[in-house]
């Protein structure tokens, strides 16, 4: 940390344009939409260009990219995952499913809001969302990070209590680790 705050200034600048520019995505297909992926990286859509690429484990990744419903099963490897990733990370959340329910609103065995669960930076609506939508959701992180607004990491260490209720509601038997932040 920099006493000076316009030196300070500068530091988070220079961070958060090289972080904007270097996205590497752990894409958790957990439902249909994770088909518009492989198009979205691949040469037709060529994502990479932007600076978006695929990351093979949580540690190495910087966006958790989850793609549509999340059965209430699922729900507890992706918050491990999630709490595995390290500093600065930010959730994607991928088609109608994550924001509301899409088309499984009344089915028993899927959760209906993402961000109940997870701090989600972006969303990307669209059931399912095409390639070009995807590429406008990075873009809106990209410009997120940029200004210093993709805070959700930090909303999720400050709300963790919050959070841990909700996911607790939906995941009886909880035995997970408790991360040391
Ligand atoms: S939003 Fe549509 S495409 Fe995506 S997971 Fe839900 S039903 Fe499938």
């Amino acid at each position: 940390m920099i006493n000076d705050k316009n030196s300070q200034k500068i530091v988070d600048f220079i961070q958060n344009w090289a972080r904007k520019h270097s996205i590497w995505v752990l894409a958790y297909g957990t439902g249909c939409g994770a088909i518009e992926i492989p198009p979205t990286m691949t040469s037709r859509y060529d994502a990479e260009r932007l600076g978006v690429r695929g990351a093979a484990t949580p540690r190495q990744a910087d966006v958790l990219l989850i793609t549509g419903y999340l059965t209430v099963k699922t729900l507890k490897r992706v918050i491990r995952v999630y709490e595995q990733m390290q500093d600065p990370k930010y959730v994607i959340g991928f088609g109608s499913c994550t924001i509301n329910g899409g088309m499984y609103y009344d089915s028993y065995n899927t959760i209906k809001v993402l961000d109940k669960y997870l701090p989600v930076d972006v969303y990307i609506n669209g059931c399912m969302p095409r390639p070009e939508a995807v590429l406008s959701g990075f873009a809106q992180l990209q410009k997120r990070i940029a200004e210093g607004r993709a805070n959700g990491a930090k909303q999720y260490k400050e709300n963790l209590e919050w959070y841990r209720a909700n996911q607790k509601k939906i995941i009886p038997n909880w035995v997970m680790p408790e991360y040391n932040w």
